[in-house]
């Protein structure tokens, strides 16, 4: 007989993998439809409207790619144990803040010490990434984005900060959970897989921290990060 608790993490499974799967048939469809109108437009010589099918394909696969790529990064954080370094959060911040587009990059305003601090830097990396990927995501271009990073006592904070659309306080709790989102078209017309944010609770969680979120509809949103 399985009891109540392996009941409910069966379940949590069953839907994971109902969501993933959902979520990564959605772009194989529209790759298929989109190969099969191109190859028509080509047989037809529509130069133009293969072109836009073919851009079609490109973004779905791009899609694709990141969901992969997230829900890897999810299985490594539940797969593995983390392996905490003695590692320079700085150069970690500023090594993902470098691979964001350059209207991102140069809306970015990074403020910190030095830290050297005890974390798996893998799970740091993924924190910060997915972080930067949402301020810039649910935020307009030409606001500021503020990452702040300092030592308080024994505990370092991390902070980043937009000026962007805000999240309501009755989608606090749920933003975290996989696949949750606030506004689904949104999301997704941005490359958002819907994990992000459960990537970063988990890192948090398996690396002893502490994650708070700040937000007020329409203004901006802070997700303010400890570890002691
Ligand atoms: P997604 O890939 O959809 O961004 P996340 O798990 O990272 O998924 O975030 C879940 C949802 O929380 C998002 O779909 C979005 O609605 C909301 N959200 C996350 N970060 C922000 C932010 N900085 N500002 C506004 N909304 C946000």
């Amino acid at each position: 007989m399985m009891d109540k608790n392996n009941q409910d993490i069966d379940k949590l499974k069953q839907e994971f993998i109902a969501n993933a799967s959902h979520e990564l048939k959605t772009p194989v469809t529209s790759i298929q439809l989109a190969v099969e109108t191109a190859i028509s437009a080509l047989e037809n010589s529509e130069i133009e409207d293969a072109k836009r099918f073919m851009t079609q394909i490109l973004q779905d696969s791009q899609r694709m790619t990141l969901l992969l790529s997230d829900l890897l990064d999810l299985s490594q954080l539940e797969v593995n144990n983390p392996e905490k370094e003695l590692v320079n959060l700085k150069s970690i911040i500023d090594a993902e803040i470098g691979f964001l587009s350059d209207e991102n990059k140069n809306r970015v305003v990074f403020e910190s010490e030095d830290i050297e601090f005890l974390i798996d830097p893998n799970d740091f990396s993924m924190i910060i990434r997915n972080l930067l990927r949402n301020a810039c995501n649910y935020s307009e271009l030409d606001k500021e984005i503020n990452v702040n990073l300092f030592k308080d006592k024994s505990s370092i904070v991390l902070s980043v900060v937009d000026k962007g659309r805000g999240i309501a306080t009755s989608d606090h709790e749920r933003v975290f959970e996989r696949f949750y989102r606030v506004d689904k078209g949104r999301s997704r017309s941005l490359g958002g897989t819907g994990i992000g944010l459960s990537i970063v609770k988990h890192a948090v969680d398996r690396n002893g921290g502490l994650i708070e979120l700040d937000s007020v509809l329409g203004s901006g949103t802070t997700f303010t990060i400890k570890f002691e």
